[in-house]
C-alpha cells in the first residue's frame, strides 16, 4: 500500500533595489531583486513549505529561522536540499510539483526552463514532474501594483 500526501505552500517578498532576482535557483536579469534574510527566493520558499506540510513538518521558518545568521543570504537552494533530506529521511520521495508565480515583471517565460530543470535536479525527479507557471494578477493589489512577487506550489509525495 502505497502511502501518498499532498502539501501546498505559498510566499511572497517585496522588491528591493542592488539584491539579485534569484527565482527557482535561477539568476533573473531585472533591475530588482527580492528584499529577504535569505536570498529571497519567493518559488523555493513556497516548494520548502509544500514539501514541509505534505511530510507533516512545521514551516520553512522553524527549520532555517531568520534570527539565524546561518541563513543571511543563504542560497536557498541549500535551504530545498536540506528539506528534501528531511523528508527523504521519513521515506518520502517526491511524485509532482505544481507551482505558479504572481509577478507583473520581469517576463519569466524565457527563464521556466531552466526552472524546471533546477528543480527537477533539486527534488530528484524528471522534469516531466514538474510544472512552473507564472501569471500576472492584471495589475490588482501588492503583485499587480509591481510591489512584489507572489509564488505558491503544490507537491505530492509518496513512500
Ligand atoms: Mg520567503
Amino acid at each position: 500500500m502505497t502511502d501518498f500526501r499532498v502539501g501546498f505552500g505559498y510566499d511572497s517578498h517585496r522588491f528591493a533595489p542592488d539584491r539579485p532576482l534569484v527565482i527557482g535557483g535561477v539568476v533573473i536579469p531585472y533591475e530588482l531583486g527580492l528584499a529577504a534574510h535569505s536570498d529571497g527566493d519567493v518559488l523555493i520558499h513556497a516548494v520548502c513549505d509544500a514539501l514541509l506540510g505534505a511530510a507533516g513538518l512545521k514551516d520553512i521558518g522553524t527549520y532555517f529561522p531568520d534570527t539565524d545568521n546561518t541563513w543571511k543570504n543563504a542560497d536557498s537552494t541549500v535551504l530545498l536540499a536540506k528539506v528534501v533530506d528531511l523528508i527523504s529521511d521519513k521515506g518520502w520521495k517526491v511524485n509532482n510539483l505544481d507551482c505558479t508565480l504572481i509577478l507583473e515583471k520581469p517576463k519569466m517565460k524565457p527563464h521556466v526552463d531552466s526552472i524546471i530543470a533546477r528543480l527537477s535536479a533539486l527534488l530528484r525527479v524528471d522534469a516531466e514532474r514538474v510544472a512552473v507557471k507564472a501569471k500576472t494578477n492584471e495589475k490588482m493589489g501588492f503583485t499587480g501594483a509591481g510591489e512584489g512577487i507572489a509564488a505558491t506550489a503544490a507537491v505530492s509525495i509518496v513512500r
